[in-house]
């Protein structure tokens, strides 16, 4: 019978095999860095495939050689995670930057121009603006809406249109929630690819995380998480993660050997734990979301609430939502009334939702975004993202939603 399983319910069991394991039901942690050959033929059948120095022959496996090239720990977690964006392929690395910088290093040469969204996490930011121009990289920023037609218009205008490269995006951004159009980039990237250049569109999806967006389904070519939020989930663990065809994700992964950048078997293992639980974990989080939003927007001493969930229907945000988000997501951000005074006080003032930095994890955690995660943001950019002295982030965790809106209640009733 023709039956597709949805990936929550092949988080279990998928790819691994037990009686390759004395039956566990559980993979064990594959705490080994290098795994013995059954005889010498079969070292240099897998020596000639890992090297490429032969394609697969039908129904060759990779076998394992040396854990920096794989451990089943890292390879089962790869196989599952690869079902929620329906990716041929996915590597695991040691932590998001590690992803996004092995991404960026693979698919940028001198002379090449990167056109990015902001606001971009801080350390992938700091890598573009600081790193790549050193390797003789242009770089040029967009901020949201600028996809449709600006973007373009200013690529032609500085005559760039046979450099770029790649387009790199985040939506939604963080911490305003604004939606960057996947689509519209998408056919940006494709009209300026040619036959022999190929111009990529990379998508960091940590924000809404692999239950609640698929860029590639929307014209992305690459996707990367910092696996160290959602995925994870339990603030336990960094790690990172890239998705894409079988074409780019063997760039990726030879990359990745070279700078030997992946993650370890714990955590590789750990990850395979956590995914059993994220799609009930993050059902609960939205669900709390939508309560605690809610809660806020109608609060005298909050101002505005930056919420998927609250954007008018006959915006063009909108639109781009309802084509790409399949959940109003667990990211929040606020302006309370007054400044940093008083975006403190409230911050201070929180016992149950911790303040720290990080999101998508089990517990509700709440920063500000000027003084913290965004502060290195060019202040004119502060500025025109709305990231200002009264902005409050939350990421909302599983806890019982009633008590995250009380602690929030207390809280605002420091200011
Ligand atoms: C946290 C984060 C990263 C970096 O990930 P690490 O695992 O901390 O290296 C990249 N992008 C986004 C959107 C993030 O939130």
């Amino acid at each position: 019978m023709n039956h597709k399983f949805k990936p929550e319910s092949l988080m279990m069991t998928h790819g691994y095999k037990p009686a390759l394991s004395e039956g566990a039901i559980k993979c064990p942690i594959f705490q080994t860095s290098t795994f013995v050959f059954k005889s010498a033929e079969e070292g240099k059948a897998f020596f000639e495939v890992a090297y490429g120095k032969r394609e697969k022959l039908p129904n060759e496996e990779l076998g394992l050689i040396y854990s920096r090239l794989n451990n089943p720990d890292l390879e089962i977690l790869e196989n599952r995670l690869s079902l929620w964006d329906e990716a041929d392929d996915c590597a695991i690395f040691e932590s998001g930057m590690s992803a996004i910088s092995t991404v960026l290093l693979e698919f940028l040469s001198p002379g090449d121009l990167l056109a990015f969204s902001t606001p971009l996490y801080g350390g992938t930011d700091h890598f573009i603006h600081h790193f790549l121009p050193k390797i003789g990289i242009e770089i040029m920023g967009f901020i949201p809406g600028e996809e449709s037609g600006e973007l373009q218009k200013r690529i032609e205008e500085k005559g760039l249109g046979g450099k770029l490269k790649m387009i790199y995006i985040e939506t939604p951004a963080n911490p305003t929630n604004d939606l960057i159009d996947i689509e519209a980039c998408a056919s940006i990237a494709k009209h300026y690819s040619t036959d022999d250049n190929q111009v990529f569109l990379t998508v960091d999806n940590t924000y809404m995380g692999p239950m609640w967006q698929h860029p590639l389904k929307h014209g992305a070519d690459i996707v990367v998480y910092s696996a160290t939020k959602y995925i994870g989930g339990h603030s336990d663990i960094i790690a990172g993660a890239v998705l894409g065809n079988a074409e780019v994700m063997k760039r990726v992964k030879t990359l990745r050997t070279f700078l030997g950048n992946m993650a370890g078997p714990y955590t590789g293992w750990l990850l395979m734990r956590s995914l059993e639980t994220l799609k009930v974990r993050t059902d609960e989080q939205q669900k709390n979301a939508g309560y605690v939003a809610r809660y806020l927007q109608s609060h005298p001493k909050i101002k505005h609430v930056n919420y998927l969930g609250f954007i008018p229907e006959d915006s063009e945000q909108y639109k781009i939502k309802q084509k790409q988000c399949l959940s109003n997501g667990a990211m929040i951000s606020f302006h309370v009334i007054g400044g940093e005074k008083e975006a403190f006080k409230f911050l201070n003032g929180l016992k149950l939702i911790k303040l720290a930095v990080s999101l998508g994890s089990t517990e509700s955690l709440a920063e500000h975004p000027k003084s913290m995660t965004h502060c290195d943001v060019d202040p004119h950019d502060q500025e025109i993202l709305g990231i200002d002295d009264s902005l409050v982030r939350l990421s909302v965790g599983v806890e019982n939603y009633q008590d995250i809106i009380f602690d929030i209640e207390r809280a605002l009733g420091e200011i």
